[in-house]
């Protein structure tokens, strides 16, 4: 085996990608990475009644997105591929021949229809039909059957699966680095399908030939695989391969805490479950996305390195470089990751803080577009420097800050009741003509002189200020008003104020 590490994500193209996909590809992207790996990408699509189109681009640009992209896959060739399990279909037959030569594999010839039966019977009995070593010499099967009427059947061309033979009475001694030593009785164990009879391996076969002839050193994955490790571990082993290290990340929990995380969770709630939106190609049905809800990639990957893994520290803001350093496998928790929308909400903001405002600009300025509004980029980088402690997605740039793009459309109602009292309209038009006077138009000489103004008339700022803030705002909110009217201008200032005199009079 190699000694280079080489880890896999190894996704079905059955939907999109779902959160817990993202954290396993995450976690392998991070330990590739750190020991200096290669991080690889094997589509598994030998079940092609579950194939989706679009499903494969759709896992590609997740892990584009969130920075984490493979090194090595589909149109990434680097000598092990192809990478995808449909273009490597004539490899497997041969393997699993390999094992029915070496005595670990035989032929079943069973129809579906006679195993429903033996099911059926076992269910009245109240027991569980298994296929494996207390019943397989009474089942049709290359084991049971004599070599001539075996040789028979396939000449006949009659369907055949071909099943991997558990042994008997054996403990098994299987190691996961986050989970430690566990031992396995093999009699509990069944006989597992490795190749269908529509010529096609299981994920059993195709993933451990591939695991191994991609040389890949570590396997990390979802807990739900676990069930399958002592059958990965007795084929590795009836192969003569050495077998890769396994990690089996904790599941990902309901917010509430009992049970795994599902799509539904996150639409009863308001999350996404899924890292970019979603149009399912039969239904048209569309999933939310962390993208497009307009969190940063920073946040998720974030947010989704903490889902299982800590380093151990206080520390809780990790950007990918640093989480490369201190990703480490043995620090993976065994159990379940409780999921909380709230604490992604926490990283992304965290995040947008520290972006960059030019870029930050950039991202608001779309949304302004669509709303038809045009402004120069340093007022919008302005802007978005002033009130960026007052948002968590750029979208709330608006909510925030639209006094600064357009004039009010409306009035707040209670704030305008609070604010707008019988002699304000008297007063505005009076401060309109005075600000008529201000030469200097900067937030502080502007706070200097209109200070001056109301102290000069003998009255509290509040009489004042309120309603000007109405006028400017068009409700008691937003950040400095000094800075507001420096940065709509004179001008547009005093239109604010005489339009609010003639609504609100
Ligand atoms: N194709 C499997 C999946 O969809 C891969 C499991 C594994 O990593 O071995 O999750």
């Amino acid at each position: 085996m190699s000694s280079k590490v080489r880890v896999r994500f190894a996704p079905s193209p059955t939907g999109p990608l779902h959160i817990g996909g993202v954290r396993t590809a995450l976690y392998n992207y991070l330990f590739a990475k750190k020991h200096g790996g290669d991080f690889v990408l094997r589509i598994e699509d030998t079940d092609q009644n579950r194939y989706v189109e679009g499903a494969e681009d759709y896992i590609i640009e997740s892990l584009n997105w969130c920075g984490i992209p493979y090194d090595e896959g589909p149109g990434k060739e680097k000598g092990y591929g192809p990478y995808r399990q449909s273009e490597r279909k004539d490899k497997y037959r041969e393997y699993a021949e390999k094992l029915i030569e070496s005595g670990d594999a035989y032929y079943a010839f069973d129809t579906a229809d006679e195993l429903d039966a033996h099911r059926k019977d076992h269910e009245e009995k109240g027991k569980t039909f298994i296929y494996n070593w207390h019943n397989r010499q009474k089942l049709k099967n290359s084991l049971s059957l004599s070599e001539e009427e075996v040789q028979q059947k396939i000449d006949a061309e009659e369907a055949y699966v071909i099943r991997f033979k558990s042994p008997q009475d054996e403990t098994l001694h299987l190691k996961d680095v986050i989970r430690g030593e566990m031992e396995i009785d093999t009699n509990i164990l069944d006989d597992k399908v490795l190749f269908k009879s529509d010529g096609m391996p299981t994920y059993h076969l195709a993933n451990i030939v591939d695991d191994h002839l991609m040389e890949i050193t570590h396997v990390i994955r979802g807990e739900e695989w676990l069930p399958s490790l002592a059958l990965h571990y007795m084929l590795y082993r009836a192969f003569g391969w050495n077998a890769p290290e396994f990690a089996h990340l904790p599941l990902i929990l309901k917010p509430q805490g009992k049970g795994k995380l599902s799509k539904r969770d996150g639409e009863k709630m308001g999350f996404p479950v899924f890292p970019l939106e979603w149009k399912d190609p039969k239904s048209g049905e569309i999933s939310a996305g962390y993208k497009e809800e307009g969190y940063f990639p920073e946040a998720v990957v974030n947010m989704l390195a903490f889902l299982g893994w800590n380093p151990g520290t206080e520390q809780e803001f990790f950007e990918l470089e640093e989480l490369t350093k201190a990703f480490e496998l043995e620090r993976v928790h065994k159990g379940g990751a409780k999921f909380d929308p709230e604490k992604t909400k926490w990283f992304q903001q965290h995040y947008i803080q520290l972006a960059d405002n030019d870029f930050l600009a950039g991202e608001f300025e779309k949304y302004l577009v669509k709303k038809d509004i045009t402004a120069d980029k340093k007022y919008i980088s302005d802007v978005v420097a002033l009130i960026k402690e007052r948002v968590v997605f750029v979208e709330d740039f608006w909510e925030q800050g639209y006094f600064f793009f357009i004039a009010p459309t409306s009035f707040d109602p209670k704030d305008s009741k609070k604010a707008w009292k019988e002699d304000t309209s008297e007063l505005m038009k009076e401060l309109k003509e005075f600000l008529k006077s201000v030469e200097d138009f900067k937030a502080e000489p502007l706070q200097e002189a209109v200070k001056e103004w109301i102290k000069s008339k003998e009255i509290g700022f509040g009489k004042v200020m309120m309603p000007l803030r109405i006028a400017l705002v068009g409700a008691l909110q937003g950040p400095d008003l000094y800075k507001i009217a420096e940065f709509i201008g004179k001008e547009e200032s005093i239109d604010r104020i005489q339009n609010a005199i003639e609504t609100l009079k």
